[in-house]
């Protein structure tokens, strides 16, 4: 049974139990189940944290997924754990009634795989931070968020490279990669990842290093969250924060024409330019009036920074400084931590997405650009509300990410330049129809790139509608990920739209 007719079965069957025979559930499987009505209860009785129920003060925001999408997956109730042995209790209790269950951290799984019909086991709670300014170690909870890290380093000798948005928790963002505006100066934030606490299928509690379990701790750097058991707390090794003053740029730009020379001058840029030169770059079609060109309706910008003086940077950057449509410029010289602190973001709320990403390994060549350009004129979708966006993250490459071998860690993507992914937003309010065209333009864009490009996508920007997901987010680490899989949890305990299964 796929995902679709279990979520229907379930709700079905959620009638039932509305009417008082008991209370409704899915296995693992997808298969409907009955629970006695005191189940929930029994867990409740159980744990320091809270059972919350539909209808409970607080349910609605815990269960909403950022991914609007996925809203359609009202869980049976959500456990919000307080601590390690609250998460135990909540695996057995799954295991022991044969309820599916999701692991929720900060919500933010592009493809909705913190979302069920069974139990979310909500973490929360585990939002600790700790910093040992001495030996410049970080111990984060296993849902602390960028916003609970940034505040903790902030102004320091030392971060944590991370991601932008500051509702991510750590554990989805570590277990599948983590990058951001700087892994190419300061590595992946599962690169700095030096032991992790887990919760396994069977309850027990492991911890996972260089020297403990070794095989689970290569595969938890990369190898997704939600796949080999649920990780109570992580610690990281620190990066020293750059104490001259560091370059901030963003150029606007408006039209094709100039949204073809950003993407060329980044392309560009990322083969061969230095780890402290960074750059991320964007494009999305705006609303036509009656007379207005379609070629001209295109905005977008060009973002970065760069670790040196501000000469180097002209010198290197020179081609994102004489682009023919630029509209707006900030080029200035400021303290790192306010440049990190404008690379964070909020989230916009009541949305859903449908990212696809697409790895690069060399420049793309020009008439791949000029296609990627056509594609943001023609998109179908222009609205401030639903459109498609175009982005090129300059992200993924460089000496420091490539220090790592492709087979060193589960995160396998070294040896790239950067990423093209378009990124179709929607409000939740959208029809389905104006939903499968931007679909339809999401394929399209990454039809034009997939001759020029490895066919490797990001595990942390999952896409339910990729079919050989596992090859795309893996590709040679993938067998040794079903090893360690079979070996830690090898009934598949630990399962949703997306995840490694164990060997039979
Ligand atoms: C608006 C937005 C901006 C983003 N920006 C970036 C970015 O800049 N850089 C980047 O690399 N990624 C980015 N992402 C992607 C993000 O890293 C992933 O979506 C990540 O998996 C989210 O983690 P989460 O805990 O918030 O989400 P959740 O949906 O809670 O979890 C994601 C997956 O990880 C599992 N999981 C979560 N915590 C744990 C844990 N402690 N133990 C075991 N499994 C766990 C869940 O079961 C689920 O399968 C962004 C996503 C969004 C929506």
């Amino acid at each position: 049974m796929n995902l679709q007719m279990s979520r229907r079965a379930c709700l079905a069957v959620g009638t039932l139990s509305a009417v008082g025979l008991g209370l409704a559930a899915c296995t693992p499987a997808g298969e409907p189940i009955y629970l006695p009505s005191t189940a929930l209860t029994d867990l409740a009785g159980k744990l320091s944290g809270r059972v919350l129920l539909p209808g409970d003060a607080g349910f609605t925001k815990a269960w909403f997924p950022s991914n609007g999408q996925f809203a359609d997956a009202v869980p049976l109730a959500i456990a919000r754990v307080a601590n390690e042995a609250d998460v135990a209790e909540c695996v057995h209790w799954c295991r022991d009634n044969g309820v599916a269950f999701a692991v929720r951290g900060g919500g933010h799984s592009y493809a909705g795989l913190s979302t069920t019909t069974g139990l979310v086991i909500d973490l929360s709670q585990l939002n600790s931070t700790s910093v040992n300014r001495l030996q410049w170690r970080m111990t984060t909870g296993g849902a602390a968020t960028n916003a609970d890290i940034f505040r903790a380093t902030k102004y320091g000798q030392e971060f944590l490279p991370g991601g932008t948005c500051l509702g991510v928790g750590i554990g989805g963002l570590v277990l599948g990669g983590g990058i951001g505006y700087h892994s190419r100066w300061a590595g992946i934030t599962s690169d700095h990842l030096v032991r992790a606490r887990m919760v396994t299928a069977s309850g027990d509690i492991v911890e996972a290093s260089a020297t403990e379990n070794a095989d689970l701790f290569w595969a938890l750097r990369g190898g997704t969250g939600g796949t080999f058991g649920i990780c109570t707390e992580f610690e990281f090794d620190l990066v020293e924060t750059p104490k001259r003053d560091v370059v901030y740029y963003r150029v606007d730009i408006a039209g094709a024409d100039a949204a073809t020379e950003m993407f060329s001058a980044v392309d560009a840029l990322e083969q061969d330019s230095p780890p402290e030169f960074v750059a991320s770059c964007y494009a999305e079609p705006t609303p036509l009036g009656a007379d207005t060109d379609p070629r001209a309706a295109v905005k977008g910008w060009v973002r970065g920074q760069f670790l040196g003086t501000m000469s180097d940077f002209t010198d290197l950057a020179g081609p994102l400084l004489r682009m023919t449509g630029e509209t707006n410029r900030i080029l200035e010289s400021r303290p790192w931590w306010d440049v990190a602190e404008g690379f964070t973001s909020a989230e916009a709320e009541n949305h859903s997405w449908g990212d696809v990403s697409r790895y690069t390994d060399q420049a793309l060549p020009g008439t791949a650009i000029e296609k990627l350009v056509d594609l943001i004129v023609d998109c179908p979708q222009r609205s401030e509300a639903i459109h498609g966006e175009l982005w090129m993250l300059g992200w993924v490459g460089g000496s420091v990410i490539d220090r790592a071998a492709r087979t060193d860690t589960a995160y396998v993507h070294r040896g790239m330049k950067s990423m093209v992914r378009p990124s179709p937003i929607w409000s939740n309010l959208a029809t389905a129809e104006q939903v499968r065209e931007l679909e339809d333009w999401t394929d399209e864009v990454i039809s034009a790139v997939e001759p020029h490009t490895p066919r490797e996508s990001y595990q942390n920007f999952p896409n339910r509608r990729l079919v050989d997901w596992q090859e795309q987010y893996y590709a040679e680490n993938l067998e040794r990920l079903i090893e360690v899989k079979t070996q830690w949890d090898p009934e598949g305990l630990f399962t949703s739209a997306q995840t490694i299964a164990p060997r039979e």
